[in-house]
């Protein structure tokens, strides 16, 4: 496995790896992804093997110019409603942390899209994704850089611990400014949220109107039931889980517990880590030589901060041999609904 930086010449190495139908572990916005050309169905199946992910689970394909959408949406089909969304959607959000499913073009391996007649596609903004995706096939398949399941990389470091041995390269770009996944907005029959993300909820209706919300963890697929878990996986019920049990708490109830140094909290602002009696059951204070334990997301209470923090946060507690995380949930407002939404799945009792 290579490293390599973000100078010009790096990312032009980076793509001819991409090119030859290797996989480029590479920082988007949201979270680091593990590219492969979209169109190579033998790169697109490392991908599956390095991440030890699931063929039912479909990949996002990634684009840096609109006339990409083209090789591999149709939208011939959309009413003159749904093609105001979608452009509106396009104007607003692209580039950006917003992932669409659209009808895909027959050339679309099936191998990407799980078999789905639908395509996940995104336009990031982080430079270095576009300069990446412009200079080798224009579209790249990535789902995030981590084993199946586990939690996301927001930095390179991440994914050299992890897939490091599995994979040809990884482009440096230091930590990702959003931090939570892209959010997944599914456009026919009617626009439906599949997975909450760096884009809120409210944003999306202000500017659409009414987006129906996923009830994915009862639903099935449009496909058969036992070959897919749920329309979109990325809201199966457990993922994105540290391999530490993670218990999640009211903001109330994060105040009452009892510490213990094995543990590892993780609290939303320093208001709240303040109102925390932080006493273990026999009534001491902790250790002031533990304070990698004891974390915060964001200092101010800002929940933009908080997403871009919260995978770091969880992997430097998963890797300090606390026996669990006890984490506090966020104001549902923004992208701290996305935020809650991980942790919903990041920990032992949903
Ligand atoms: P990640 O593995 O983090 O890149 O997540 C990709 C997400 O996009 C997963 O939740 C996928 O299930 C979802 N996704 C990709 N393609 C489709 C599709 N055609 N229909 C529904 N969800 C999709
Ligand atoms: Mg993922």
């Amino acid at each position: 496995m290579i490293k390599l930086s973000d100078s010009p010449a790096d990312i032009e190495k980076a793509a001819d790896i991409l090119k030859s139908g290797r996989l480029v572990a590479f920082p988007t916005e949201t979270v680091y992804g593990l590219g492969a050309d979209a169109f190579n169905t033998f790169a697109l199946a490392r991908v599956f093997e390095v991440k030890g992910r699931p063929r039912f689970d479909p990949l996002i394909i990634h684009i840096a110019n609109l006339d990409a959408l083209e090789r591999i949406a149709c939208i011939d089909g959309f009413d003159s409603q749904r093609r105001k969304q979608l452009n509106l959607l396009i104007d607003s959000f692209w580039p950006g942390p917003l992932t669409l499913v659209l009808p895909k073009r027959r050339e679309v391996p099936d191998l990407a899209t799980a078999g789905l007649p639908t395509a996940a596609v995104r336009f990031p903004s982080h430079p270095i994704a576009r300069n990446l995706i412009t200079l080798s096939t224009g579209a790249v398949a990535a789902p995030s850089a981590n084993p199946f399941g586990r939690l996301s990389p927001s930095r390179a470091e991440h994914i050299i611990d992890t897939l490091g041995n599995s994979i040809d390269c990884i482009i440096d770009g230091g930590p990702c400014s959003v931090g939570v996944e892209s959010t997944v907005l599914e456009l026919l029959p009617v626009p439906r949220l599949l997975r909450l993300g760096g884009i809120s909820m409210e944003q999306l209706e202000l500017l659409i109107g009414p987006v129906e919300k996923n009830n994915a963890e009862l639903e099935c697929g449009p496909v058969k039931k036992e070959q897919f878990a749920a329309p979109s996986p990325g809201m199966l019920q457990s993922h994105y889980a540290p391999q530490t049990p993670l218990f999640l708490h009211s903001q109330k109830a994060m105040t009452v517990l009892p510490y213990n140094e094995k543990e590892g909290y993780l609290f939303f602002s320093a208001k709240n880590r303040e109102s925390w009696n932080c006493r273990t059951i026999a009534g001491q204070l902790p250790d002031n030589n533990k304070p990698q334990t004891i974390l915060t997301l964001s200092e101010e209470g800002n929940t933009t901060e908080a997403a871009a923090n919260l995978f770091e946060y969880l992997h430097i507690l998963d890797k300090s041999g606390v026996t669990c995380i006890h984490a506090e949930t966020l104001p549902e407002e923004g992208i701290g609904a996305a935020v809650n939404d991980r942790l919903r799945r990041a920990s032992v009792i949903h």
